[in-house]
């Protein structure tokens, strides 16, 4: 399994040659997933320039430091703050942005107009210097269940407002508005990823994974919501960055949904994928009473990415097992291990105060 991974991953690395050299802004580059793609660019040979204003950055100082020694630019600012030198850009990989379940609820008001006003900013710039822009979407655009294609329709219902829907809609409409700029010279490229997860997501947003992977090293109960039935598709950060560098390098303009259908797994199933590697107890919890009543659960998205995997060649390799593995090695060996279980520790208090039997069952991973 480890061997064919690794065969396939190197099949897929030759893909960026042409990025040689090309200087590449990359906005949230020191994100979970920025970070990803930072790394694969410079060993591609390109000119990087990273924005982020380091809030959810994962990259460690010595990170940064390499990337700083390899010629990359890098300024810690907003992308609303940052003014870009006269010097040009061949591509601009836009990725800032607010992220995850709880990210959202702590910016609720204030996520349509960053959200909008970044991306107008790069798609201006990308104009303005004739450069690609890769526009990092996001899959809860589509706003309902079910194996999603490019086409698929989005559905909100009209009184429904949440976080998660103020951040859904703006990334629609700054897609919109991205498509529609392409009338007046936009050369774009729009991703929606779906559940990406590995090393280096941090448990900030709320991502599941890392939180899991967290929960069980520290000896604390791994804590699925609901009764753990609902399902998501999670693929691998390696494999996302290898399909971003794919779709970065075409000339026409396009919309791309990006996710490993074939790692679908209900959330009591990772649980049980977790535990099976680093022993833990599960604990079944209301995330209403974790979050508060704002928190929004999402249905079940899941990717239909043939689009990809025909026009690219684009292979997602990694399975949820090597996933769970990789996770748990990276947080193993991290710092920051003892500080996040701390603040898990005092979520899992709380979650005590609920058991599997409490549960309502209202729509929150039950069938
Ligand atoms: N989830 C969970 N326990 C946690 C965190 C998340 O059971 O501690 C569930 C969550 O309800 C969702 C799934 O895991 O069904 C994926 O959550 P994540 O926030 O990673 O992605 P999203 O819900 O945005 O797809």
């Amino acid at each position: 399994m480890k061997k064919q991974n690794t065969d396939r991953a190197n099949n897929n690395s030759g893909e960026s040659q042409a990025l040689s050299g090309q200087r590449i802004l990359v906005t949230g580059g020191a994100g979970f997933i920025g970070s990803h793609v930072v790394d694969h660019l410079l060993m591609e040979g390109a000119q990087l320039i990273v924005v982020d204003n380091l809030t959810s950055s994962v990259a460690t100082v010595g990170l940064l430091e390499s990337w700083e020694n390899a010629g990359t630019e890098i300024h810690s600012c907003s992308v609303s703050d940052y003014c870009h030198s006269s010097e040009s850009v061949d591509y601009i990989i836009h990725l800032a942005s607010i992220v995850g379940p709880l990210g959202v609820l702590g910016k609720v008001g204030r996520i349509a107009s960053e959200i909008i006003e970044s991306s107008l900013k790069m798609a201006r710039l990308a104009i303005k210097h004739r450069a690609q822009l890769l526009f990092v979407s996001t899959s809860e655009i589509f706003g309902v269940p079910g194996r999603l294609d490019e086409e698929s329709p989005c559905f909100f219902p009209a009184s429904e407002c949440s976080a998660r829907r103020e951040y859904a809609q703006s990334k629609l409409l700054a897609e919109t508005v991205i498509q529609n700029l392409g009338s007046h010279g936009l050369r774009y490229q729009i991703v929606r990823p779906f559940n990406v997860t590995g090393p280096r997501q941090s448990p900030q947003g709320g991502f599941v994974l890392p939180r899991f992977v967290i929960q069980a090293l520290s000896g604390l109960p791994i804590t699925v919501y609901g009764h753990g039935l609902q399902s998501r598709a999670f693929t691998n950060v390696v494999d996302i960055v290898h399909g971003l560098m794919k779709i970065l390098q075409r000339s026409e303009s396009s919309v791309w949904n990006l996710g490993n259908e074939s790692n679908k797994v209900t959330i009591g199933e990772l649980a049980a994928q977790v535990v099976a590697q680093c022993p833990s107890e599960i604990m079944y919890v209301d995330p209403r009473i974790l979050h508060g009543g704002s928190f929004a659960e999402a249905g079940d998205k899941i990717p239909n990415a043939d689009k990809a995997q025909r026009l690219l060649g684009w292979s997602p390799c990694f399975d949820v097992h090597s996933t769970v593995a990789a996770t748990l090695t990276y947080w193993r060996n991290n710092s920051a291990l003892n500080h996040w279980a701390a603040i898990l520790e005092k979520e899992s208090k709380i979650s005590s105060q609920t058991s599997k039997a409490n549960l309502v069952a209202d729509g929150i991973g039950s069938q």
